[in-house]
């Protein structure tokens, strides 16, 4: 099978009058199955459990979307059995197989696609590009896993010597726990389950308790294919409760985590711990938080960088790992850069992203509201509030404006910690030097973006940025897989570089074999 080169799946144009109808009637069939029960699906059995996870529309809080069966331990083991057993043959189910169900995957997604974003809208709160570039990149990331393996499916090359034959195989690991956030909720989790199983792993899915809707039309798109049972369980639960159990387990091969700092670095704490039984060193790969900033020069375009900032800041109401969350201006650029950046702010429209001409929707949920409130109110006291800053939950979904807070330390909390929604700290920098320094004081190191025009300062911020994904003038947000391979520095993570040509090896293991001459060679 020799598939055509990898090229990433395009964006709709909700201009044209035909896909915005598509979308539209897309949000109609995903609103026609509001509040239907979704079961475990372990080792092929779909379970329903009495205790439940609400999936609510955080639009409109009082709709809840979907009543989704919740994994206890009983269930995580048996879904682990299930694992443990399709292990056993899916791992040496030929490679280009495993590849094919990843191609038929994404074509089937790619036909359903304004129902996976659809069901985004609803969920998380996307707004209709968000939700449709969540749902490219899911089909981009299957599309180019798929290839990676037939790229690492084969015999690896060797150096020969007279007496012996040699080859050098990369074989799968066992099984994965896969625990995605809600932010990325299809690109992010397929993704990660994606990359496991076309691996030749099998996987407990555990998805965020914020979207387990999403995560359930992947696992249909699966079962349609005909995956072979118990390669893909799909296990919601809280993951406080079962996150913990499932990390632990002695037969957990490896973790594949996105999502908090505080999660990730729990998660790589407990499974360096050997449990009894445990025959293994864990993996663990966990892509965590981040505290991203773009500097603006005293030489840059100024409409460019205020538009990449905003875009950057408040996209999905400033909910991405890459986000921008804090930027720093030249001193001599300050005031009228600021300037541009609130203007632009202001226009932003809040609202249900039902409706396409709302750009900001809902914060994911009331804990989320909570937190990004108690930070606006710490900003608020930390600097200059320029607007936004009124979060209030009004009685049908948690809306907070875009809030900039102008004029802030460099070691305030708000420059510091990750605010995860549309709140955004504007930094003042004396020069190129301490606009630099600023940038890299902090404890993550997942993406930057850099406007000016002088190629020496740019050579400069391109070698000592330190961040995983850097971008020069243009925002920090929107990473293409294979274009912009992702993942973040210290605290952001295992810069596992997801959507690019080493990720796949983070789901495998090399085994060398020698056959003394004498015997036939291997075919
Ligand atoms: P989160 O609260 O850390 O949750 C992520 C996942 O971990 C969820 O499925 C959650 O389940 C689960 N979990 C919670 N406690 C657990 C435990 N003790 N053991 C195992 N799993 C556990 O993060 P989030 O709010 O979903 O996502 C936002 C965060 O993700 C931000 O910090 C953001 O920067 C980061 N993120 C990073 C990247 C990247 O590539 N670097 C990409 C996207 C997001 P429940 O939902 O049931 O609690
Ligand atoms: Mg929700």
């Amino acid at each position: 099978m020799n598939p055509v080169p990898f090229k990433n799946e395009p964006f709709t144009d909700f201009s044209k009058p035909e896909n915005k109808k598509a979308f539209e009637q897309a949000i109609e069939k995903i609103k026609s199955t509001i509040g239907r029960e979704i079961p475990l699906v372990i080792g092929g059995e779909k379970i329903i459990t009495e205790d439940k996870i609400k999936s609510l529309n955080p639009a409109k809080f009082d709709e809840v979307l979907g009543y989704v069966s919740k994994t206890g331990k009983a269930e995580a083991e048996k879904a682990m059995s299930a694992a443990l057993k399709a292990f056993e043959t899916w791992q040496y189910t030929d490679y280009k197989v495993r590849a094919d169900y990843l191609f038929k995957a994404a074509d089937i997604m790619r036909k359903r696609k304004h129902e996976f974003s659809a069901c985004m809208v609803l969920e998380v709160g996307k707004n209709w590009m968000e939700a449709d570039g969540d749902t490219a990149e899911a089909i981009d990331f299957m599309e180019f896993y798929a290839r990676e393996i037939l790229r690492y499916g084969p015999d690896q090359p060797l150096e020969q010597i007279p007496t012996e034959h040699g080859r050098m195989v990369y074989i799968p690991i066992g099984v994965g726990i896969v625990i995605p956030p809600w932010n990325f909720p299809n690109a992010i989790m397929a993704g990660m389950t994606t990359a496991s199983i076309v691996a030749g792993n099998t996987v407990i899915l555990k998805p965020s308790s914020d979207a387990p809707l999403i995560a359930y039309m992947l696992v249909e798109v699966f079962e349609e294919l005909g995956l072979p049972v118990g390669v893909l369980n799909y296990c919601p639960g809280s993951g406080a409760e079962v996150g913990d159990f499932l990390v632990d387990h002695p037969k957990t091969r490896f973790i594949a985590f996105t999502g908090s700092k505080e999660v990730g670095l729990r998660i790589v704490e407990r499974a360096a711990k050997t449990n009894p039984g445990q025959l293994w060193i864990k993996r663990v790969i966990a892509e965590m938080g981040g505290k991203d900033a773009i500097i603006v020069d005293k030489d840059a375009d100024l409409e460019a960088a205020a538009t990449g900032i905003v875009a950057s800041a408040f996209g999905f109401q400033g909910q991405k790992c890459s986000a921008c969350s804090r930027t720093i201006l030249h001193k001599d650029i300050y005031d009228e850069l600021l300037k541009k950046i609130v203007e632009k702010t202001k226009k932003i429209k809040v609202g249900p992203t039902v409706d396409v001409d709302n750009y900001m929707g809902p914060v994911s949920s009331l804990n989320a509201f909570k937190k990004i409130k108690e930070y606006i109110e710490t900003g608020k006291k930390e600097g200059r509030l320029m607007c936004g800053g009124d979060a209030h939950k009004d009685d049908k979904g948690w809306f907070i404006p875009p809030t900039i807070i102008a004029d802030v330390d460099p070691k305030a909390v708000i420059a510091k910690e990750e605010i995860f929604g549309p709140v955004l700290t504007v930094i003042k920098a004396n020069d190129f030097d301490n606009a630099l320094s600023i940038a890299n004081d902090t404890e993550y190191g997942l993406t930057g973006s850099y406007y000016g025009s002088d190629i020496e300062k740019i050579k400069t911020i391109e070698q000592r940025f330190h961040v995983g994904n850097l971008y020069i003038n243009r925002k920090c947000t929107g990473a293409l897989v294979a274009v912009h391979p992702f993942g973040g520095f210290n605290m952001s993570g295992t810069d596992s570089k997801a959507g690019g040509r080493d990720y796949m090896l983070l789901f495998l293991q090399a085994k060398a074999i020698s056959r003394m001459k004498g015997i036939p060679p291997f075919k």
